[in-house]
């Protein structure tokens, strides 16, 4: 069994877990497991050689109860069917636990977008649009960007959405860039929010913020951004790493002149720092670990060895269950990635909302109301976690799955 399939099992086993933490129907729970609407496509591509090439695509739509499904679209050589119906299920948590209108989706393509020219890649995309056409749109299912994709994606998405319209229709897609009716602050979103939780963890763990050493596992929007902003703040970022390897500096990494550095390099060539082990990244001592990379990274073989204070989980399921009771016994604050990495789709509400109102709002307003969502939703899962006596992921997930399962019930079932 591949680690993939098990992301999926994994994410229903610890959905299974927390039903016993809420009263619900046993038909409720089988109702919750299931994602809505599964889409497989098969897309020819003609490719720079003249030939035609196939890549398998997916969209996953887990729930619509309390709005239209949302979620981004992956771009990865190990995209599966059971990873995608994973991430789905999460974003249906996800924005229900930030509370705001959307049910939960994600798409994937099986493609290193880093092997294919760019002429393919836009060829790619928008042939996969063309076999969404029927299953998208603003007030049925948005996508985003995700690991792998990025603006230009979606304004590809956008432009193929909007000719076979007739009409541009911004609202399809969000993670647009600013000039398409894109939000101010998205890009830098995921890393903003998850950056609001950790304060709000330092805080109630009453842990003075200065002097305080990250290490951060992946380089890509949420990972680079997150260094950045934390940088900003005074946190030491002393370790980082991507697929090109790791690299350690006890006295600081600049991650705005590693940024520059890779322009024309890689990370694990950075001189500023030395090489480390990527298989030991998570033993570095430090105070915070950023997981910004995949899934299933920290796991029951390495968590006995992490000696962070905290976790704060930017990228999707990157912890395994059975790494959980692990990172609990050795006292060290989860916060879990349905919390921590929610501060991406709550900008893309924004986006939408903006889209939707054609008003455009500015950062400084987009910034204010996403650190309201992001702090509320901490307290509300930090709260309910100490009354009931539960690990933050737990609680986290016990309020977003019974703010899902209400809509559900009031909704009833129909026809
Ligand atoms: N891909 C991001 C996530 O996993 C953002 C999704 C969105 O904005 O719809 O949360």
């Amino acid at each position: 069994m591949s680690t993939k399939q098990n992301v999926w099992e994994m994410t229903l086993e610890r959905l299974d877990s927390t039903m016993s933490v809420l009263d619900l129907k046993p038909g409720v729970i089988k109702y919750l497991r299931e994602p809505r609407r599964i889409l497989e496509v098969s897309l020819p591509v003609k490719m720079d050689s003249g030939d035609i090439d196939i890549f398998k695509g997916y969209r996953v739509q887990h729930n619509t109860n309390r709005g239209p499904a949302k979620g981004g679209i992956r771009y990865h050589q190990d995209v599966t069917l059971d990873e995608i119906k994973a991430l789905a299920m999460l974003m249906t948590w996800k924005c229900s636990l930030v509370n705001i209108p959307f049910g939960g989706a994600k798409g994937g393509i099986i493609v290193d977008p880093l092997k294919i020219s760019k002429r393919e890649l836009e060829n790619l995309t928008r042939r996969y649009t063309y076999e969404l056409l029927p299953f998208i749109g603003p007030e049925k299912d948005i996508p985003a960007p995700d690991v792998g994709t990025n603006a230009q994606i979606m304004a590809w998405i956008m432009d193929t959405y909007s000719i076979a319209k007739g009409y541009m229709v911004p609202g399809v897609v969000t993670g647009k860039p600013i000039t398409l009716g894109g939000s101010q602050g998205r890009e830098e979103a995921t890393s903003r929010g998850a950056v609001y939780t950790l304060l709000s963890a330092l805080k109630v763990l009453e842990i003075d913020a200065s002097n305080l050493t990250v290490t951060v596992q992946g380089f890509g929007n949420v990972g680079s951004n997150a260094a950045k902003i934390m940088y900003d703040l005074g946190f030491k970022i002393i370790a980082l790493s991507d697929v090109s390897g790791a690299i350690l500096n006890r006295n600081g990494i600049d991650p705005y002149k590693l940024s520059d550095y890779m322009k024309d390099s890689t990370l694990a060539e950075y001189p500023e720092a030395e090489k480390a082990d990527p298989g030991k990244f998570f033993e570095t001592k430090c105070d915070i670990i950023v997981p910004a990379a995949l899934e299933n990274q920290i796991t029951a073989k390495n968590a006995a060895h992490i000696k962070a204070k905290i976790i704060a989980e930017g990228a999707n399921a990157p912890t395994t269950p059975d790494a959980d009771p692990i990172l609990k016994d050795n006292n060290i604050f989860v916060i879990p990635d349905i919390l921590c990495n929610s501060g991406g789709v709550t900008v893309s509400y924004f986006e939408w909302v903006q889209g939707n109102d054609a008003y455009f709002w500015s950062k400084r307003k987009v910034n204010l109301q996403l650190r309201d969502i992001m702090e509320k939703a901490f307290y509300e899962v930090y709260e309910f976690s100490n009354k009931r006596k539960l690990g933050m992921r737990s609680a986290a997930l016990a309020l977003a799955v019974a703010r899902v399962a209400e809509a559900m019930k009031i909704r009833g079932i129909y026809p």
